[in-house]
Order: structure tokens, then sequence, then C-alpha cells
């Protein structure tokens, strides 16, 4: 079973992530708890690049996130789900398709492609957009922030929207929360919607 969790910064995902893992392994499955960019060895090396490798264009950006992204589900997420494992991923597809492909403006449907192409089509079975105002977000971050960070408000509004209407266009795979409720709110709803979905 496959599980992204998406949101702009500051949203909650880590903390959700980690609640997940706890329940899912009280349940007895076995849990990967990973992250996009940096999930792997190599990712880390991509993720660095990409957030302080200085003044990095559109395309190399959504190039290296698809890079990091290939790398990360062929040499990890596709083993663990061969296993039987619960894989939960703090950020996928869709985070490129709203930030590269939206906020970027280098086409929604060209980064979702790429990302298919990398992963070979590899979807999740339940995405959760955990849902904030980026203003709100942007308060919770702490520490220095990196270079998306920075962006302008209108940039991480672009984000929001454009989570909000895949969301839209699939609620069969999409759970949409209020990331302004208390953390342990966020965990039950997700906790129901993802029961019947894991494996046996
Ligand atoms: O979620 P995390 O903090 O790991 O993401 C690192 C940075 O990369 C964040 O600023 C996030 O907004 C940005 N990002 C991005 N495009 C993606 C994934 C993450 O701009 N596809
Ligand atoms: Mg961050």
């Amino acid at each position: 079973c496959f599980v992204a969790l998406e949101g702009g910064d500051g949203a909650g995902k880590t903390t959700q992530q980690e609640l997940l893992g706890r329940w899912l392994r009280e349940l007895g499955h076995e849990v990967v708890l990973t992250r996009e960019p940096g999930g792997t060895e190599l990712g880390r090396v991509l993720r660095e690049a990409v957030l302080h490798g200085g003044d990095v264009d559109p395309r190399t950006e959504a190039l290296l996130y698809a890079t990091d992204r290939a790398h990360h589900v062929h040499q990890l997420v596709r083993p663990a789900l061969g296993r039987g494992a619960v894989v939960v991923t703090d950020r996928y597809i869709d985070s490129s398709v709203a930030y590269q492909g939206a906020a970027r403006d280098l086409g929604a449907a060209e980064i979702r492609d790429l990302s298919l192409w990398a992963t070979r089509g590899l979807l999740p079975h339940l995405t959760v957009l955990l849902d904030l105002d980026p203003a709100a977000g942007a308060a919770r971050l702490t520490g220095a922030p990196d270079r998306i960070e920075r962006e302008s408000a209108a940039f991480h509004t672009r984000v929001r929207e454009h989570y909000l209407a895949l969301a839209a266009a699939d609620p069969e795979r999409y759970l949409v929360l209020d990331a302004t409720w208390p953390p342990e709110r966020i965990h039950a709803a997700v906790r129901e919607r993802l029961a019947p979905l894991l494996p046996a």
C-alpha cells in the first residue's frame, strides 16, 4: 500500500507521517517512511543541489526532482511495496505538478508525464492533502528557509490552488484535510480513510 502526503511548506506532513508510522507498526505492518526529495543516498545529493545549489532554472529544477523520484521509486519504493510493506512518502508526483508544473508555469500535464515516465506510472493508493493558507504555513516553519520557501506569497498560493484542483479532479485517490486542525484529529481522519486500503 502506497500513501503520499502532500501540501505546502509548514502544513504538518512530517508530523502526520510520524503518527501514521506509529499506528501502522502497531497494526503489525512493515512500514517505510520516506520523503522526496532525498529519500535515498543519491536523493540527498540531489536535494542539496536543488535546494541550495544556487540559481537553478525551472527546467533544471524539474529534472532534478524527476531524477530524485526515478531513483527513489526504483531503489526504495517498489522493492518495499513488493515485500508487502506500507510506504508513506512525504511528497510525491503531485508536489512536482503543483510547484514546477503550476507555480513555475512549466505545464501541469508535461510535469505529470515526466513523473509518470520516471516512475513507470507508479501512483499512490491514497494521497493526503494537508491544505493550509501559505501565510499560516510560513509562520510555522522553523530554521533557515530554503530557496523555495523564500518564494513569493503568489507562488505559494498557486501551489495551494493547484493541489486543490488535483484533489477535486480525483476524489477517489485524494483525502483533503484542513491542516489547521489539531494533529490528532487529522491523524484520526487519515486512519479512517486508510484502514480499508491496508493489506490483510
Ligand atoms: O517538503 P520539504 O521541506 O522536504 O521540501 C523541500 C523544499 O522543496 C520545500 O521548500 C518545497 O516547497 C520544495 N519543493 C519544490 N518542488 C517539489 C518538491 C519540493 O519546490 N517538487
Ligand atoms: Mg520544508
